[in-house]
């Protein structure tokens, strides 16, 4: 397999293979990502797309493969005929696929129509990974997210309207201290209205050659501390509402990490995050060295 450039990919999908389909993310916007900074987009060729194709299948024979997750930034992006082209050839020559996965944002999403989505979910298309962030309308602006709330929820109900599994993924402390509390609110509002089966939380790390670092640096964005990151993760608890959704805090950037089935575990984790709060004990917190965007 051949990779270009930083590969991510959610906590979940540790044990997938990675196909890397596109370099970089096509928006590369976000103040607080550095994920793929410097780095030009493009959707990777059909020759190259291929032959990791081919070299899986391969490996496939004896070892049948049952996750792969398509890397980078956004795989949604790929135009429809593409990506039907991609999911065809991987089910043609991979044994045992049962889930790919890919991370979409609005924009990607919202190019698709929920039949173009179907098609997609035919040929294996089990989950996207969708970066809400927070569901605050001046926040997504003022982090160049490239989307408002109302097309975030459109692009989420559209996933699952597709009957596929839409995991929406929040970004802990991005309001910094001067805007936690609009942020917390209006993220569980928003994961309210999009009710995804699964939720990720991430917890704000601020990079060097970042937009949001020289905001830091010039003390016009103050990071949250340790415990209120904790108590941002409460409020989106207690004020969201769910029909069936596994809500996780369990990326590296994380203090706490949690795993709760909503809506039946929400008064049990509500406490155990409460309880954190309250007894404010880092030992029993991820460790500031272990932790990593
Ligand atoms: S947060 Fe997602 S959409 Fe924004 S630049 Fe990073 S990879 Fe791209």
């Amino acid at each position: 397999m051949k990779y270009e450039g930083n590969i991510y990919r959610p906590p979940s999908e540790a044990h997938s293979l990675l196909i890397q389909v596109t370099v970089s993310c096509s928006h590369n916007r976000c103040t607080f990502c550095n994920a793929y900074k410097g780095v030009k987009f493009r959707i990777k060729s059909r020759e190259e797309i291929l032959e990791d194709i081919i070299e899986a299948g391969q490996y496939s024979l004896h070892h049948p493969i049952k996750k792969i997750f398509l890397c980078d930034g956004d795989a949604l992006i790929i135009p429809q005929k593409r990506l039907v082209e991609i999911l065809e050839q991987i089910r043609e020559h991979i044994r045992g696929v049962e889930r790919v996965g890919v991370f979409g944002n609005v924009k990607s999403i919202l190019r698709k129509s929920v039949d173009e989505l179907k098609a997609l979910k035919e040929l294996g298309l089990g989950i996207v990974y969708l970066g809400v962030e927070t569901g605050n309308d001046d926040l997504l602006q003022a982090t160049h997210k490239g989307t408002t709330y109302e097309k975030t929820v459109e692009a989420g109900r559209r996933i699952k309207a597709a009957g596929i599994n839409l995991s929406a993924m929040i970004l802990l402390g991005i309001g910094g201290v001067e805007k936690s509390v609009p942020y917390a609110l209006d993220t569980a509002r928003i994961l309210t209205d999009i009710d995804p089966d699964y939720v990720g939380a991430l917890t704000l790390m601020v990079y060097p050659g970042t937009p949001l670092y020289d905001e830091y640096k010039a003390g016009r964005f103050v990071l949250p501390d340790t415990f209120d990151f904790l108590g941002e993760l409460g409020v989106i608890f207690s004020n969201s509402n769910f029909t069936n959704c596994f809500f996780t805090s369990n990326h590296a950037s994380n203090y706490l990490p949690i795993r709760a089935r909503m809506p039946q575990d929400k008064e049990m984790t509500l406490a155990m995050i409460q309880r954190v709060i309250r007894e404010a004990d880092k030992k029993k917190l991820r460790p500031e060295y272990l932790r990593a965007f």
